[in-house]
């Protein structure tokens, strides 16, 4: 007897497939790309398919357990770049597979026959005779609701009902899909009404008579049968009713008579971003216009390009994608567009909802299991043409992908680095477009040094905006050196103690904010302007630091900063868990004032609010945006001007694109240079770089004020003259 085999990819860490056998009854709907149930050990582990090999060597096996999808959830060119994926990372390709399933179908689920929206009745009527097999599923879907397809194949006494279950999907009668996970996923769904043949004959028959109410119904019911003879698809029967003004009970009545039926239908959830106004039209700036001709021509010419778009802050990227992705929906093909964090970047992606409506679906992970599994759907089923999102969205069931655009693609963001596979998208996305002779956009102000090298290297090739649109300056940057500035401040505090004969205090009263940002920021809150503040330390972190020399206690072992922890009174690395006691001196310029210092987006706000009390301060960092929709409501407010004052971890950097900020201030540019990382000096110059481009995005000209303690810095040189092939040559070396 000839057996049917299938290699599986299952989620665990075993660095081969395994083999199954294929009952002769799920065969023929199961492909490759399909996921399966099937038993491992005492378990069942869902798998994908990922060959039907024609021998094995191997004995014992056992059967699959299940079939879980009608529709392979991964196509053959997923299941290549999944492959290439699980060789270069190191990574069980069923541990990558499982990863590029969407939520709310990661547990077993079961296939499931649902009723479609028919009109039931005269479908039960005309299989009666001509097809028993079909009719006792109808009936048998009918009492029980969704039946898997082996409790299906149970009620209705068959073997087997693959065929049937076949041609009954093909004619829309039924729909076959996974069972979600309970609650989680639970598809929403609408009441709808539509005309049986019946009640189709009877507006017809009537067609002539006009105005005159077939027999037996009121000219009420006859108006009802008409508007629904006039509708293209079924109608939601609250809008409905709602328009013509009409009853449940009439519709009931209907019902009854055999004139209309009433079915339940799945409503795909649409993402709650609200509807935007039409963008403006938009006139591109020769360099767009330059960039996008050669972008363009290589859509059209359907071959793999990489391009990276270097183009400083405000030089209109953002317009040459969409400009792009435009061309590509042209030639009938699809995009995906990744941005470092949805919720960071919501400005972005409204622009994109502006411009492409409903071709346009978002995911992300602040999303419902529900709402993620339906953009995956409409992706999956070809509704869809373009998907943005996070890191994640590079597996977007896409077919035919012309452009793939990584937004920002130096971002740190596009590395997994918690959980396998620790793939970076951005290089995922290269691959991806290659396989599919696609084009790739790496668009940054400030591109990763990997990437530069490559468009150097002409591995890539560069295009380059160097200007701001509509001639925005780039912004005036200010260095503050808060060693100095401590310096004077004690000296000033001291001799005026020691003029009015008081004795010194404990502790000297100190500060974050230096006097020349304490005095932009005061310029600002007189003319109405906004203030955007970065401290890239959320909450309450506390170190201990010379007041003097602004020395800061680091780890022996690794060179981290070490916490003070109050409670323990040590301090600790929280890389390694070092501890020691706190100096008493300062082992670099030996004074005595030793500080415990707190800087944390908390402290630095409760400082404000002493400062400024009259003006209201907004905080954003992880503490302050837990909660869903939280970013977007501080944001919103600021952008609307109830709130002065913008301050914020790295979130503040990013995308943010708001006329009225005419001063960006960093607390401290350490806390990025203190790390102890290769990329720290790369990361500093790229955060800095980007939350000065946050200043004067308009006509108003924009100001940056940097404290640090490392004023000569080579990253801070680079900055202050927003020179990135200077900061990219040193750093290289
Ligand atoms: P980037 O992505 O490089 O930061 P954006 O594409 O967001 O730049 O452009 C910055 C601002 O300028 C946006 O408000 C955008 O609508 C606008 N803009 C972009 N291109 C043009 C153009 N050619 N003419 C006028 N305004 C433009
Ligand atoms: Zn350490």
């Amino acid at each position: 007897m000839p057996q049917f085999l299938a290699d599986i990819a299952l989620p665990v860490p075993i660095d081969h497939t395994f083999t199954y056998l294929l009952p002769p009854d799920q065969k023929p709907l199961t492909r490759l790309g399909s996921r399966v149930l099937v038993p491992f050990g005492r378990k069942k582990l869902t798998g994908v398919v990922v060959g039907f090999p024609s021998d094995t060597k191997e004995t014992g096996l056992k059967p699959i357990s299940d079939l879980l999808d009608a529709e392979p959830t991964f196509s053959e060119e997923m299941l290549k770049l999944t492959r290439w994926i699980s060789e270069y990372y190191f990574a069980p390709w069923g541990e990558v597979l499982k990863a590029a399933t969407p939520q709310g179908l990661s547990r077993e689920s079961k296939l499931v026959v649902r009723l479609a929206a028919i009109d039931l009745l005269s479908h039960l009527e005309s299989t009666k005779r001509s097809a028993p097999k079909q009719h006792a599923i109808l009936l048998a879907l009918q009492k029980a609701g969704d039946l898997t397809i082996g409790r299906l194949q149970k009620r209705t006494g068959a073997k087997t009902i693959h065929a049937q279950l076949r041609e009954m999907s093909a004619k829309g009668w039924v729909i076959l899909e996974q069972e979600l996970e309970r609650a989680k996923a639970r598809k929403k769904v609408e009441q709808v009404v539509g005309l049986t043949e019946a009640g189709r004959a009877v507006v017809q028959s009537n067609g002539t008579k006009a105005k005159a109410p077939h027999e037996g119904l009121t000219s009420r019911q006859q108006t009802l049968l008409e508007a629904l003879s006039g509708l293209q698809e079924l109608a939601n029967v609250r809008t409905f009713l709602k328009q013509s003004r009409s009853t449940l009970s009439t519709l009931k009545l209907l019902q009854s008579k055999g004139l209309v039926f009433l079915a339940e239908r799945e409503v795909i959830r649409t993402s709650e971003y609200e509807p935007v106004e039409p963008p403006p039209a938009l006139i591109l700036n020769p360099y767009q216009e330059a960039a996008l001709s050669q972008i363009t021509a290589a859509i059209t010419a359907g071959r793999y390009k990489t391009f990276l778009l270097h183009g400083v802050t405000g030089s209109g990227k953002t317009q040459v994608y969409i400009e792009a992705i435009r061309k590509v929906l042209a030639l009938g093909k699809t995009a995906i567009v990744l941005v470092p964090e949805i919720s960071l970047t919501p400005q972005t992606v409204r622009r994109f909802k502006a411009h492409f409506g409903n071709d346009v679906v978002v995911m992300h992970s602040q999303m419902s299991v529900g709402e993620r599994y339906d953009a995956w759907r409409l992706a999956h089923q070809g509704r869809i043409k373009i998907v943005i999102g996070p890191r994640s969205a590079i597996f977007a069931p896409l077919q035919n992908i012309g452009l793939i655009v990584v937004d920002e693609e130096h971002e740190a963001s596009y590395k997994q680095f918690d959980a396998t596979p620790l793939y970076n998208a951005r290089d995922v996305a290269i691959v991806r477009a290659s396989n599919n002779s696609a084009v790739v956009v790496l668009g940054s102000a400030t591109p990763s040094a990997e990437s530069y090298y490559n468009a150097l290297k002409e591995k890539y090739e560069m295009l380059v905006l160097p200007v701001r649109v509509d001639q925005a300056q780039l912004p005036t940057i200010e260095l503050v050196d808060m060693t100095k500035e401590r310096k004077r401040l004690l000296t000033a505090l001291k001799s005026k103690l020691e003029e009015d004969k008081k004795p010194y205090p404990k502790q000297f009263p100190v500060s974050s904010i230096s006097q020349l940002l304490q005095d932009e920021i005061t310029k600002r809150l007189e003319k109405k302007e906004g203030v955007i503040l970065l401290q890239n330390r959320r909450g309450f972190s506390h170190v201990v630091e010379c007041f003097e020399c602004g020395y800061v206690e680091k780890c022996d072992n690794c060179e981290v900063t070490l916490t003070f922890h109050v409670t323990k009174k040590h301090l600790r690395c929280h890389y390694c868990g070092f501890v020691k006691s706190p100096p008493s001196v300062c082992p670099k310029c030996h004074g005595i004032e030793i500080r415990f210092h707190a800087f944390g987006t908390q402290q630095v706000h409760e400082e404000l609010q002493k400062l400024y009390p009259e003006s209201t301060v907004l905080r954003m960092d992880m503490d302050t945006t837990s909660r869903k929709g939280a970013h977007h409501r501080i944001l919103q407010q600021f952008e609307q001007g109830e709130a002065d004052i913008l301050l914020g971890t790295q979130m503040v950097a990013k995308g943010l694109d708001f006329p009225r900020v005419t001063l960006v201030g960093v607390i401290s540019a350490d806390t990025q240079m203190l790390l102890p990382d290769f990329r720290s000096s790369e990361r500093t110059f790229q955060l800095l770089t980007q939350v000065a481009g946050r200043a004067g995005r308009s006509n108003l000209a924009g100001e940056v004020v940097i404290q640090t303690l490392q004023p000569d810095h080579y990253s801070l040189k680079h900055v202050l003259t927003h020179d990135f092939p200077g900061f990219y040559r040193e750093e290289l070396e």
